[in-house]
């Protein structure tokens, strides 16, 4: 019915109308081999009988898979595992379990959990998901790494798994290794400050305080307010003359 290759991973064939997802060994196999993994099968948790073409498969084991549906972000799928050459059709129960449709006019795979739709293929007259099988790192992958290794930053952290000749690691993984910095708390909190001023240009014209950003703070008992433009980020602060009331903050902006 699907022609599937058995020399090279394919990915995912989507419109299949598949209840369950499942994968013929020789693509297992082949999904396996590109990422440099044994080809060895995990044990299946809950290992089914699956009917195609009139004949009955039995799970031979199960596969966990990286569906990549944006840049950064993959769904962990374990797959269970048939002895039939056929390809690997995403079914409706992961579709349902995730919110995703195919759009076979736009031929997208639309994630309405994420917000993001995922460029499809058209190839052996279906529509399939096929991935770059080099980028395989989860965001919580990194995120386990980058603790292990004491919130490294992300291009000693990068240079140190390139030195270990670590197949996954490609500048892909670098940008991902900012976004985890980027996203620690422990990061953000030891971060320095930075040393120059902050400044933007807006894109319409410049109108200098159009809207301003106003916050109070206390230093040593005495009020000040720190007011910053909100399309130049330019900022300045002032001490308060007196008790913090509506008056005094707009008498201390007039200033
Ligand atoms: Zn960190």
């Amino acid at each position: 019915m699907l022609l599937a290759s058995t020399e090279e991973s394919q990915g995912a064939c989507l419109d299949t109308g598949a209840q369950r997802t499942v994968i013929g060994k020789p693509q297992a196999d082949a999904y396996l081999a590109s990422i440099g993994k044994d080809i060895q099968l995990d044990k299946s948790k809950h290992p089914r009988r699956f009917r195609l073409g009139g004949s009955d498969y039995d799970t031979v084991g199960a596969v966990s898979i990286r569906f990549p549906v944006a840049n950064h972000y993959f769904l962990p799928l374990t797959v269970d595992v048939i002895t039939l050459n056929m390809p690997f059709p995403l079914g409706l129960d992961t579709l349902d379990f995730h919110r995703m449709y195919v759009n076979n006019v736009t031929n997208h795979l639309v994630c309405v959990n994420d917000g993001v739709a995922v460029p499809l293929v058209r190839k052996f007259c279906h529509i399939y998901l096929a991935w770059g099988f080099e980028v395989l790192y989860t965001f919580p992958k990194l995120q386990h790494i980058h603790k292990n290794f004491y919130h490294a930053k992300p291009e000693r952290l990068f240079s140190l798994i390139r030195r270990a000749k670590d197949k996954q690691a490609t500048p892909e993984t670098l940008r991902q290794l900012e976004d985890v910095t980027e996203a620690c708390d422990v990061c953000q909190r030891l971060s320095k400050e930075p040393s120059c001023f902050r400044i933007a240009i807006p894109e319409e014209d410049i109108r200098f305080n159009r809207r301003v950003m106003a916050d109070v703070m206390t230093l040593e008992k005495t009020s000040v307010l720190h007011i910053g433009d909100r399309d130049t980020l330019f900022s300045a602060a002032i001490f308060l003359r007196d008790t913090v009331s509506c008056m005094s903050v707009w008498k201390a902006i007039l200033r």
